[in-house]
């Protein structure tokens, strides 16, 4: 903040500055001089002024052009402007000063006092409207720091953290929201389920940083191998759920296939170890003959999964309802 305020005196002759600028030499302020309009102008751009002391009667451009050029300009709209006039201090011409923008009128001669009393008073508000600006910034500051942090909270509450997939949560409440929408317009919802195939042993044979890295990659390769419109979220460690809406069980597989033979075919390398790993899958579709909920899709997937493990995993396995057993998909 500028410590501070200056104070612009306006009059054709010098003398008469210099004695205003004398007679106020007491009150801690800076007093720019000019001696003509267009001298007080450009003061106007190099300062940011608390207050204009101006003459009315000044050849070439008098005070009231003056003190209407500054109101006009969105910078020094909201100077105080004070005309000081020994000749001009009739009713005609204050009101003329009161309507070119100005805040007083003063004729001359004046009473130093009160005068050195409206300086002080514009000097405070001056100050006011700088600490009010600062207050304003900082509030604008915060608004934007209170909002990201809502966005990283938000970002957290439904994103996990090391793959950046939605979480296990987000789950509960998209199920539900897609499968009712599924319900209610009669279109197809599928849920795959996928577990990494000996994951521990990646773990305990190239450590935790580098299973992270495997999670983080592998996740990578679901997000691109699914439609823009599908759902990839993070269940468990190494567990992953992909919500697939208006997909019939036969896409379903097809898609689950095309991650799982990618995944295989695949190498994860992060510079220091390479490995190859495998998934097992499980699918599940949801038909409106199968009278099941959101939360049986998961278990339905389970199954398969399960089905998957035991058939020696790398392997895909649907879920076909209560009477059909799980059928490999080729
Ligand atoms: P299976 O083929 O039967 O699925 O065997 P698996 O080893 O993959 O399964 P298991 O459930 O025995 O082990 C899962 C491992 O995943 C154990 C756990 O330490 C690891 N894991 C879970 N979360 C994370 C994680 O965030 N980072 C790392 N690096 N490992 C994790
Ligand atoms: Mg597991
Ligand atoms: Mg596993």
């Amino acid at each position: 903040m500028a410590s501070q305020a200056s104070i612009l005196i306006v009059d054709d002759k010098i003398n008469n500055l210099i004695a205003l600028e004398d007679t106020f030499s007491h009150i801690d302020a800076a007093f720019i001089k000019a001696t003509s309009g267009n001298g007080a102008l450009r003061e106007v751009l190099r300062h940011d002024f608390a207050l204009a002391i101006l003459d009315v009667q000044m050849p070439e451009m008098d005070g009231y052009e003056l003190a209407r050029l500054i109101r006009s300009r969105k910078r020094t709209s909201q100077l105080p402007i004070i005309f000081l006039s020994a000749i001009y201090s009739d009713d005609f011409h204050i009101f003329k000063g009161y309507e070119s923008g100005a805040v007083d009128f003063i004729p001359k001669p004046f009473s130093p006092e009160i005068l050195a009393g409206k300086i002080r008073f514009f000097i405070e508000i001056y100050f006011q409207k700088i600490t009010l600006k600062e207050t304003i910034l900082e509030l604008e500051r915060t608004k934007r720091l209170v909002l990201e942090q809502n966005e990283q909270l938000k970002q957290l509450s439904t994103h996990d953290d090391l793959t950046g997939l939605y979480n296990r949560r987000h789950l509960v409440i998209s199920l539900e929201q897609e499968f009712s929408r599924c319900c209610r317009h009669g279109t197809e919802l599928s849920l795959i389920m996928l577990d990494l195939d000996h994951f521990k042993s990646i773990n305990d044979n190239f450590g935790h940083e580098f299973g992270d890295y495997v999670l983080k990659e592998f996740s990578a390769l679901l997000q691109v191998s699914v439609r823009t419109s599908d759902l990839v979220f993070r269940f468990g460690g190494e567990e992953f759920i992909v919500l697939l809406p208006q997909t019939a069980a036969d896409g379903a597989a097809k898609t689950a296939e095309k991650i799982r033979r990618n995944c295989a075919e695949g190498m994860i390398d992060d510079g220091n170890y390479a490995v190859k790993i495998t998934v097992s899958i499980g699918v599940t579709s949801y038909d409106q003959t199968m009278h099941a909920t959101a939360s049986c899709m998961i278990s339905f997937a389970d199954k398969a999964l399960y089905q998957a493990k035991e058939n020696g995993r790398n392997k895909v396995m649907i879920y076909r309802g209560k009477n059909i057993p799980f059928g490999e998909i080729l």
